[in-house]
């Protein structure tokens, strides 16, 4: 357990280089293992599954060979940038598979990592398109040459028998999960690049439309609130009450700009309390709110907001244990099913200054 702790700990090591894709290097370095395993059981297989004066068992060093150039990858994964890691990877890879396929023959399997380096190159460089069609393109001609030069002059050892079939098993088996490796690691990227999009748009779009000192909405989302509720709903009754907190000037003068938004933080508290989760509370503007009151009238919403005004009376708000008194003015409108919200909410102001005027404190409906 503790060895496979190392190991993860050890191939999850980040590049020592900025700006690099931590997890491309991680996948290379999965790659660099399944090979490794790949050309160990290859070179098994060589060894053990032919006689010692065939031709096979003379050039199974070729495996030898690619083990210690994939550790040797394995090693510069270390201390290379990602992209030329790659660059001498597919490089190698491409050596080794015109090596084995001119001693082994077609037949040998070694030609499907072919597949493997496409996809490889697609997602892991960020090259245009056209780069990447034209490694394709050049990997098909190789892939044509080889089979026909393959065809026509034969391999130097040509597989066949037992060997054959073990090594073509062999190679399918390691190139599919190479393949899978490849594929899930970068279909799992971007269902975690779509799962981030969403939650970023999320939080962008709650940003825009909350208030950053109280938390609660603003102008812009109430306004787009009310008017999709009347689209969608135009006989649901409703009431909207404008308030304004009286003389906010002084206390702001009086105690600090600080104070004033405690106060303002304070009121969101008491007036979400009153509207008990019903209905929607608003930041309008710098001290004044706006609240929709859902299937209320005005006479409803004006007794549930002179209630409000009595509980303002009896708590005055503390303030480095002094006590300020804050009272607020409301103008409260009904829906009269077929204004628009705009012209509601103005009606609702005209109501708030008449309350301002007749001395504050009090609701207008
Ligand atoms: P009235 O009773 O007529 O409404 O008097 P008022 O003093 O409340 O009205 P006025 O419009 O003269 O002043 C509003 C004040 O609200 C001025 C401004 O400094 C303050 N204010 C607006 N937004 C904020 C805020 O976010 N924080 C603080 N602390 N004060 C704010
Ligand atoms: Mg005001
Ligand atoms: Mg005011």
């Amino acid at each position: 357990m503790r060895l496979w702790n190392k190991i993860r700990e050890k191939i999850s090591q980040e590049s020592l280089f900025d700006n690099e894709s931590q997890r491309i290097i991680v996948l290379l370095r999965c790659v660099y293992l399944v090979l490794i395993l790949y050309y160990a059981i290859f070179f098994v297989l060589m060894t053990f599954c032919s006689q010692a004066e065939d031709e096979f068992f003379r050039v199974s060093w070729i495996a030898l060979l690619s083990i210690c150039a994939t550790i040797g990858l394995l090693w510069l994964s270390y201390r290379q940038r990602i992209r030329r890691n790659l660059i001498l990877f597919i490089a190698m890879e491409i050596l080794w598979l015109t090596g084995f396929i001119a001693v082994f023959g077609w037949s040998c399997g070694a030609q499907q990592i072919m597949f493997v380096l496409v996809v490889l190159v697609y997602f892991s460089f960020y090259d245009a398109l056209l780069q990447k069609a034209v490694f394709t393109v050049g990997l098909f001609l190789l892939r044509f040459v080889l089979f026909v030069v393959s065809q026509k002059y034969g391999a130097y050892a040509e597989l066949h028998g037992r060997l054959l079939i073990l090594l073509q098993v062999w190679s399918s088996l390691s190139f599919f999960t190479l393949m899978g490796l490849i594929c899930g690691f970068f279909s799992s990227n971007i269902e975690t690049a779509d799962k981030n999009l969403v939650l970023y748009n999320q939080l962008l779009r709650e940003q825009a439309s909350t208030d950053s000192l109280t938390g609660i909405w603003n102008r812009r989302r109430m306004r787009a609130y009310l008017s999709d509720n009347i689209r969608q709903y135009p006989q649901m009754p409703f009431s909207l009450g404008m308030g304004d907190i009286d003389l906010f000037k002084r206390v702001n003068d009086t105690y600090g700009h600080d104070c004033g938004d405690a106060v303002l933080k304070w009121l969101t508290e008491l007036l979400q309390k009153t509207m008990d989760g019903k209905g929607h509370l608003c930041r309008w503007g710098g001290e004044e709110f706006l609240l929709y009151f859902p299937e209320m009238n005005g006479d409803e919403a004006s007794h549930l907001l002179i209630d409000f005004l009595l509980v303002l009376r009896k708590t005055p708000f503390l303030w480095k244990e002094k006590k300020i008194q804050i009272s607020m003015t409301f103008g409260v409108e009904e829906y009269d099913f077929y204004s628009e919200p705009e012209v509601l909410i103005k009606r609702a102001d005209e109501k708030l200054y008449i309350g301002k005027e007749k001395g504050r404190n009090q609701v207008v409906f």
